[in-house]
């Protein structure tokens, strides 16, 4: 990669003497490399097998009138850097931390997630006020641990417990807590009781929320 990532890898990069480069795949990641590479004077050429670019991170109408994502859902993971150096914001990027979504049950009860930048609202006859603010504390908690977290991807790793006291310090107790040592279904447990609000979470991780770690 070249740019703002690593002073290393610049220098890798300025002694490749070919200046042609081939990327196989549109998704995001792909783009963003092209990105950097042709702002550092590389002939790019990107791949795509697909008619269509953006990977998994795309809207599709999956049926007649109906658009949705048919993999990411729930879009947070692009560096901010990345999309002020590129101006993404002018070619239509939107950022919605909570996205409409609804999950649907099989005695025909649904939740539905209204979106919004501050708190989802929920509808769910049965949902008490207090386990749709329970389940506001816990994703305004993690939203706080992830502006803790997201640096320190771009630095040197630091021990497990060096990351627990930044969360501390945070007063982010439960999460310092649980990041390493939990499930994700186990922790979403710790502040909601309802169950089908904790199915709901459930589908927040693309890993399997029962695995230690998945936090
Ligand atoms: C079910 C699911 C849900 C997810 N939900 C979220 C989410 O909510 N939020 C989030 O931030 N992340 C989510 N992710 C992760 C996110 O989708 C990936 O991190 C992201 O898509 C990775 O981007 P990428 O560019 O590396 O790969 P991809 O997005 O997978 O793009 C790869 C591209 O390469 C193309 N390609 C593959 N093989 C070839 C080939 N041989 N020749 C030419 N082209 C090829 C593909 O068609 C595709 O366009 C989810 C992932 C999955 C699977």
């Amino acid at each position: 990669m070249y740019g703002d990532f690593a002073r290393a890898d610049k220098c890798m990069i300025s002694t490749i003497q070919r200046r042609k480069i081939g990327i196989i795949g549109a998704g995001h990641n792909g783009l963003v490399a092209a990105l950097y590479l042709a702002e550092a004077g590389f002939e790019v050429s990107i791949f795509e097998k697909r008619d269509i670019v953006g990977g998994l991170c795309i809207t599709e109408e999956i049926m007649p009138g109906y658009k949705t994502s048919p993999g990411a859902s729930c879009f947070g993971m692009l560096r901010q850097q990345i999309s002020e150096r590129f101006h993404l914001e002018e070619y239509g990027l939107e950022t919605a931390l909570f996205p409409h979504e609804a999950v649907l049950f099989p005695d025909k009860s649904s939740i539905i997630r209204h979106a919004s930048q501050q708190e989802p609202a929920y509808h769910l006859e049965h949902l008490a006020n207090e386990e749709i603010a329970n389940n506001n504390t816990m994703w305004k908690e993690l939203i706080e641990a992830a502006a803790v977290i997201e640096p320190l991807l771009l630095q040197p790793p630091i021990p497990k417990k060096g990351v627990e006291a930044l969360l501390r310090e945070k007063g982010l107790y439960t999460i310092a807590d649980a990041i390493f040592s939990e499930s994700w279904h186990d922790f979403i447990g710790r502040y909601i009781q309802d169950e089908k609000l904790r199915i709901e979470n459930l589908a927040f991780t693309i890993d399997d929320p029962f695995e230690l770690g998945s936090v």
